[in-house]
């Protein structure tokens, strides 16, 4: 899949991009005192591609994506820069385009299903109740609607499980109708927020299989939220790499997981299990403790839990910011020169 290679245009909008994010900052204002979760942030989504969004709890994903469906309290929210999605701007877009375009053009599904569907009523009522919502379809369009999707998501018998509640289904098929209400509009974009955690492996891999396939079928652009590389490296097109609501890394999969050049990435690639490796040897964690989003680190968040400061240049690292570079294709925030990441990725990557 093809890397962003858009240009600017007067608005600060990417080019022909069909969600631009530019320069985001997400700010929340607690007893304690404002939580920055997010620290101008920018990237790009194309058609019909999925970009995998990962980072550890506090990384700033899962408020980024609420940002775009317009889901935070404008009572203790901030939110500044620009969230292009087709042509309407996304940020102080009114309530009512926000409805409008949730659930229709732009779906989400989340991690556990029992909190999302609601167990009183019906899987075939609450899929038909959203296409009914956005649509003005007819209750019986509906219902046809409903079990057409719960075939699409593969539920067998659909014609009688459309009637059905969601505790009589298992965890994956739960998932299965938490994708097939969340696609009964033909969204443009889907924001699945670690939609497989709750599942066993086997399962696991046949949600992401049916999202894959759905995708195909259906051109739908998903935005994939995880902690999981190896949910990333199976579904994905691009990956973005988060750390303390900043991106660390980010390009198509095959530059971030097979050749990444962040020292946060190399942490987040050697905390994985592998297949080939002896069980003897130990996981490398990342050292310390993601930052306090109320008093971040100054210059590089990443500075206080990096073993390459001194290879870099302690004064930059502690002092300034690094910013994502280059500004298109695969890029990195991060002062260590191309030959120093390229020599330190050549020494370690044997246990990443
Ligand atoms: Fe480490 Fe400095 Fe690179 Fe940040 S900029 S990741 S602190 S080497």
């Amino acid at each position: 899949m093809t890397a962003v290679t858009l240009t600017e245009s007067p608005s600060g909008r990417r080019g022909d991009s069909f969600l631009s994010v530019q320069d985001l900052h997400i700010s929340f204002q607690t007893e304690d005192g404002v939580v920055r979760a997010v620290d101008g942030l920018s990237f790009e989504v194309e058609k019909g591609t999925t970009l995998g969004i990962v980072g550890e709890s506090g990384s700033g994903k899962s408020v980024t994506n609420l940002a775009i469906l317009g889901l935070h309290s404008p009572a203790t929210t901030t939110i500044d820069g620009q969230i292009w999605f087709e042509d309407q701007e996304l940020v102080g877009a009114s309530r009512t385009t926000l409805e409008r375009l949730r659930g229709n053009r732009i779906a989400m599904i989340f991690q556990d299903p029992l909190t999302s569907l609601s167990p009183y009523h019906t899987v075939g009522r609450q899929i038909g109740e959203v296409y009914r919502k956005h649509t003005g379809a007819s209750k019986k369009e509906a219902r046809d609607r409903a079990v057409e999707m719960l075939e699409r998501v593969g539920i067998p018998h659909a014609r009688t499980r459309v009637d059905d509640y969601p505790h009589h289904f298992s965890g994956g098929m739960r998932q299965r109708v938490m994708i097939a209400m969340a696609l009964v509009c033909d969204p443009a974009l889907l924001i699945a927020d670690e939609p497989t955690t709750a599942l066993d492996v086997t399962v696991q891999a046949q949600v992401l299989d049916l999202l894959k396939d759905l995708q195909d079928q259906m051109g739908t652009a998903i935005i994939l939220i995880t902690h999981d590389l190896g949910v990333v490296a199976r579904t994905a097109h691009q990956v973005l790499v988060m750390y303390a609501g900043r991106a660390a890394e980010r390009g198509t999969v095959r530059e971030v997981l097979g050749a990444p050049r962040h020292p946060y990435t190399w942490g987040l690639l050697s905390s994985v299990p592998k297949l080939r490796s002896s069980v003897d040897v130990p996981l490398t964690p990342i050292r310390g403790t993601p930052p306090s989003l109320l008093n971040r680190p100054s210059g590089c968040p990443f500075h206080p839990r990096c073993d390459y400061v001194q290879q870099a240049d302690p004064g930059l690292c502690t002092g300034q910011r690094p910013d994502l570079s280059p500004e298109t294709g695969h890029g990195d925030a991060c002062y260590l020169t191309p030959k120093q990441k390229q020599e330190i990725f050549a020494q370690i990557k044997d246990r990443l």
